[in-house]
């Protein structure tokens, strides 16, 4: 499980200046759990994800994966933690931009895996069918348009079954069709028993979660499911 405990995280600006991101979040994702953190933007979602991920340091507070205790925990451990429970979808293309999204999707499941299986074959065929990437997955990411781009983005992140999904803003660039398919495949993974941290401004596609928070000027402010 995920626990966070009354975090907080700060940015300096270049010229010193402290800005909060995080004041005090506490938040607990369980295994299965489908959790959505809702909030305009600058409200501290993309932080949260990012200390969760172990990607950014905190200020105050602890994160906990299972009984890893993020704060101290060395860089290169931080980094395998990561690999192997978390699928991440973040709001910029992680993709590597000289190999086509179907070897990008075979390097991140190969990197958690090992090598490619017929566990493998049968994800990527799922992936494809949910999301309809079959037009492109031999293209490079720098011939895909935003919408595109987002779906390898998500399918490269799910490819490795990982056991929490990490999704900032997921409906990035998407069509009002493609956000309805992102959003049953979401509830999909989530009934197959992966946990879920949706963070969105987008309250209809939180509408699926178990539970619903509101983040505004990095504190939860309410509770809305
Ligand atoms: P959201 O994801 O909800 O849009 P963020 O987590 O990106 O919010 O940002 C939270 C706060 O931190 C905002 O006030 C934002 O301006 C600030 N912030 C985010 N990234 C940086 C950065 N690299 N340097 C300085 N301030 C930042």
């Amino acid at each position: 499980m995920i626990r966070i405990l009354d975090v907080y995280a700060n940015y300096t600006e270049p010229g010193g200046k402290i800005v909060p991101a995080l004041s005090g979040i506490s938040l607990d994702i369980n295994k299965a759990d489908y959790v959505a953190v809702v909030g305009p933007s600058g409200s501290g979602k993309s932080t949260l994800v990012a200390a969760i991920a172990g990607l950014l340091p905190i200020a105050q507070g602890e994160i906990y994966v299972d009984k890893y205790r993020i704060r101290r925990t060395r860089r290169a451990r931080r980094a395998k933690i990561r690999g192997s429970y978390f699928g991440i979808i973040f709001q910029s293309s992680e993709m590597l931009a000289r190999f086509t999204v179907e070897e990008n999707l075979r390097f991140a499941y190969v990197a958690a895996n090992g090598s490619v299986d017929a566990r493998y074959q049968r994800k990527l065929e799922y992936l494809c069918q949910k999301l309809g990437l079959t037009e492109f997955l031999r293209s490079t990411p720098t011939k895909l348009s935003g919408g595109q781009l987002r779906k390898a983005a998500i399918a490269r992140a799910l490819i490795k079954d990982p056991p929490f999904i990490l999704a900032d803003e997921p409906s990035g660039d998407l069509d009002p069709a493609a956000v309805v398919q992102v959003k049953k495949l979401l509830r999909e993974e989530n009934a197959q028993g992966k946990g879920i941290l949706l963070v969105t401004h987008d309250n209809k596609l939180a509408s699926d979660a178990k539970s619903v928070f509101e983040l505004r000027q990095g504190k939860i402010s309410a509770y809305l499911k």
